[in-house]
Order: C-alpha cells, then sequence, then structure tokens
C-alpha cells in the first residue's frame, strides 16, 4: 500500500456532479518537478491565452502510484482549432476522436479538448447500430469531460500552478484499493468503443489491479464488437498489450475474456489444439517482457512473427502434405497465414517483409553444409532467424542441438567454422548421408 493514501479517501458515496474530491499540495505526492516541462510549458501557454488546461489521465495515475508515466496528456476547453492557432509547431490529428499533437523540444504532448455526451444528431456525434461512436468531437466542461474518460483511475486532473489534483470520478478510492473500474454503465462504455475492453485487460495486467465485477462482467459476451475497430487501430494497441512489459500476464487475462480470439482466431484455435503452440507463445512474451525490463530493443515484427507462427506451420505442413515443394509449401504457408491475419490487424509491410524473413530463416537456417552457413549468416535479418531458432527451443523444441551448433559458429575463428561445416557431414542420417563430394551443390544437407 503507498502511504500516503494510507489516510486518503474521497468522501463516501459518488460525487456529485461539478464537484470534485480535491487533493490540495500537502495531500498527495506529486511535484511540479514530476511532470514534464513540455507539458507544463503547454498548459502555461494555454492558461496565458485564457484558457483552462490540465494535466490528465494515465500519467497522474502512474506518478501517484510511483511509477513513470509513459507520457503526458493535457486536457483543456479550447477547441482543436484554438490549440493549434496558439502552437506554431502543432497539427490536429484523428477524425473520430480529433486531438492536438504539440511538439515541444523533442515531446510530442497530446492535447485533447473536453468532450461531452452526445445528444441527439449531431454532426460531430455519429453512433453505429451497435451503439459504437464513429465520432466523438461534441466538446464539454471539465466535469462533462471526467465522465467520458474510460476508468476511475484514468480520471484525474492536475494543475501544475497550485499543484492539485481534482478527482471526479472516485479515482483516489480505487487506487487504494488497486480495483480497475469502468465510469458510468461498463456495457454502455464498450458499445461506445470496444477497444475500453481491450484497455481494461492492458490496466489490469500492468498495474496489477482487479477488474472491479460489473467493469469485468460483459466483456466476454462484448469481445466480439472487436471485429469492427478500424485494424489499423488494433495493430498499435496490440503494441501496447504485449509490447509493454507485462505481455505475459496481458496475453493471459485476454484470453480468459475470450478477447485474444478476436484479434487473433487461427492463432487462437490452434493454442487450443495444441499446448506445445501455447508454451511457445508464452515463451515469446516471457522473452519480450524481459528484454522490455533489461531495456533491451524489441520489434513487432520478432512478435507478429511468433504470434502467427503456429498459423504458418499448420498451413506450411497441409501444402507439404498436399504434395507442395518445401520452398514453395513454407512460402504459401507464410502468405496464407499474414493474408489471414490483415483483415483484423493491419500490420505494416515494413514488418510483413521481415516477418517472412525470419520464417524462411527457419528453413534455411538448419541448411549449413558448404557455403551455406557462410552465406545465411550474412542475411539481414539473421539474427533475428537465429534468435527465432533459440525461442522455439526453449519452448521445448527438438531441432537437435541447432541453436547451439550456431551460437558456437558465430563465435568460432574460420578453421573452426569450416570444421563445424565439414563435420556436420559426418555421422548423422546415414541413410541421406552423401559421403565423399565435389564441389558442394547448393541443396545440401537438410539437418
Ligand atoms: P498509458 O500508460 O498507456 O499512456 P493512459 O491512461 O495515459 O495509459 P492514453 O491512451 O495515453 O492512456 O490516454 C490518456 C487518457 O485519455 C486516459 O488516461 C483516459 O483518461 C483517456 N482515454 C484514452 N483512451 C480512451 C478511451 N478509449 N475511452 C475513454 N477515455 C480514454
Ligand atoms: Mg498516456
Amino acid at each position: 500500500m503507498l502511504n500516503w493514501l494510507k489516510n486518503r479517501l474521497a468522501p463516501a458515496g459518488k460525487n456529485p456532479r461539478n464537484a470534485p474530491y480535491v487533493l490540495s499540495s500537502k495531500q498527495h505526492p506529486i511535484s511540479p518537478r514530476d511532470i514534464s516541462k513540455a507539458a507544463q510549458d503547454v498548459v502555461a501557454a494555454l492558461n496565458d491565452a485564457g484558457y483552462q488546461a490540465y494535466v490528465v489521465g494515465g500519467c497522474i495515475r502512474d506518478l501517484l502510484l510511483k511509477t513513470k508515466p509513459k507520457d503526458f496528456d493535457v486536457a483543456t476547453d479550447a477547441t482543436p482549432e484554438q490549440v493549434k492557432d496558439l502552437f506554431r509547431r502543432s497539427r490536429i490529428v484523428g477524425r473520430r476522436f480529433q486531438i492536438v499533437h504539440v511538439r515541444m523540444g523533442r515531446e510530442v504532448i497530446e492535447v485533447t479538448t473536453f468532450r461531452a455526451h452526445h445528444q441527439g444528431n449531431d454532426k460531430q456525434a455519429q453512433q453505429s447500430k451497435q451503439g459504437m461512436l464513429l465520432r466523438d468531437n461534441v466538446f464539454g466542461d471539465i466535469s462533462q469531460d471526467a465522465a467520458r474518460r474510460d476508468f476511475t483511475i484514468n480520471g484525474f486532473y492536475y494543475q501544475p500552478q497550485d499543484n492539485s489534483i481534482y478527482d471526479y470520478a472516485n479515482g483516489l478510492a480505487d487506487l487504494k484499493q488497486r480495483t480497475l473500474r469502468m465510469i458510468g454503465d461498463p456495457e454502455q462504455r464498450y458499445r461506445e468503443d470496444p477497444v475500453r475492453m481491450l484497455r481494461a485487460v492492458r490496466f489490469a495486467a500492468k498495474l496489477g489491479f482487479d477488474i472491479e465485477p460489473k467493469t469485468l462482467a460483459p466483456i466476454h459476451k462484448l469481445a466480439k464488437l472487436l471485429k469492427d475497430i478500424p485494424p489499423a487501430r488494433l495493430f498499435d494497441e496490440v503494441i501496447k498489450l504485449l509490447m509493454s512489459g507485462n505481455g505475459l500476464a496481458t496475453f493471459h487475462l485476454m484470453r480468459e475474456q475470450q478477447l485474444f480470439q478476436q484479434l487473433f482466431p487461427n492463432t487462437e484455435a490452434l493454442l487450443i489444439e495444441d499446448p506445445q503452440q501455447l508454451e511457445f507463445i508464452e515463451q515469446a512474451l516471457i522473452n519480450t517482457d524481459q528484454r522490455i525490463r533489461s531495456g533491451k530493443r524489441v520489434t513487432p515484427a520478432f512478435m507478429y512473427a511468433a504470434l502467427l507462427w503456429p498459423v504458418v506451420v499448420k498451413h506450411s505442413q497441409q501444402f507439404l502434405s498436399g504434395g507442395e515443394s518445401p520452398a514453395y509449401a513454407w512460402q504459401h504457408g507464410a502468405n496464407l497465414a499474414i493474408e489471414q491475419q490483415l483483415p483484423r490487424i493491419a500490420i505494416p509491410r515494413r514488418f510483413t517483409n521481415p516477418m517472412r524473413d525470419i520464417w524462411s530463416l527457419q528453413q534455411r537456417l538448419p541448411r549449413r553444409a558448404g557455403k551455406q552457413a557462410e552465406r545465411v549468416m550474412g542475411h539481414p535479418r539473421f539474427r533475428a532467424g537465429y534468435d527465432f531458432v533459440l525461442l522455439r527451443e526453449q519452448a521445448g523444441e527438438d531441432l537437435e542441438g541447432l541453436g547451439q551448433w550456431w551460437t558456437i559458429y558465430q563465435e568460432a575463428d574460420e578453421t573452426k567454422r569450416q570444421d563445424m561445416c565439414t563435420k556436420l557431414h559426418s555421422g548423422k542420417k546415414p541413410g541421406r548421408r552423401r559421403r565423399k563430394r565435389g564441389p558442394r551443390r547448393k541443396s545440401g544437407n537438410p539437418a
């Protein structure tokens, strides 16, 4: 329990509208020093121009929990156009939900105009048949804005000038109880924006909070609404879900709530069939989490290559048993796996190309005879392909020591490397071994 929170609780019951619980400077641990200079400058410039402005959302939540915020967001009563006019280096982004990106030095601060509930048929507010908001650009005041945020712990407004925090949604009580609670009626809020279901599992896993029962209950039944979300938005969301350092916990929650199957239906079907594949995905996420924690680089290409690998294997094996050549079967399998995934999640080509490379290297890395090992090591994606082999082995697949062979090969000098390649031809698979050979042929040894 955070010490500062012990004696702090919002008054019992719901906050009446327009009456936030106010934490003055002395009642919380945040100091203006914790807030990025850029966000403070944006708030100050808006205030100077006569607008209200607050630092809001996840960054205040994270600071209250004494963790480092990922980014700083600002909310204001200035319209997007007014914000844009005020800052030279700014632009309005988004259609469904307009925000302004204000560039300050190297930082980009997202500035959001206070939103309000929708009434009637407004051009700025469109709803689909399922209740999804196709446009969410009806502006309002701060208390209306607070009611439009997703979870109570994401509804804090911080004023850098006097260092006070405004809590409109009883977020403090939930922070204390480590509870993730939707503001308003959960089902309606999920229908308005089904991505909130993904956000629920993401925050629960990231913060180690329990999802409050009423907030949790509708998720599995509404999970299918994710099919209406644009695939490009889902691509961004999946990165946040699985590549923020809590991927494994998030994955488990997503599967429990039937969210994973909406995003990766083909993978999910195979995970149910084959525990070995489940172990593989889990291992990929464990490794990704570890890499992130130790500050190492992670790439969406590697993660997506892992998430779709069971599907690639399945398709390729079907093509193989249908009589295709291995080269064709694996390429065809990869193409089909990607083609079937893209309507759900728009993986950009700059990632699908390296994914294909990682997969095709799984066929090339076992073929090390003659000059093949040397050649494949020069492949621009060799490292990722090799890491992928290690991952497969780590998850229990028997590749006859392939990963270790490559580990030693990379560290070896020229003589030893040649020796290793020569030795490959002796000892294994007697039936298929070629003994004395002349110039080595490309087809090599399918180790
Ligand atoms: P993160 O740590 O991922 O940045 P965050 O809570 O800051 O978490 P953002 O996506 O940066 O999340 O959004 C900032 C704030 O905007 C949130 O805290 C929340 O108040 C509000 N918000 C974002 N997305 C939604 C949504 N889909 N529905 C309602 N409110 C949202
Ligand atoms: Mg944020």
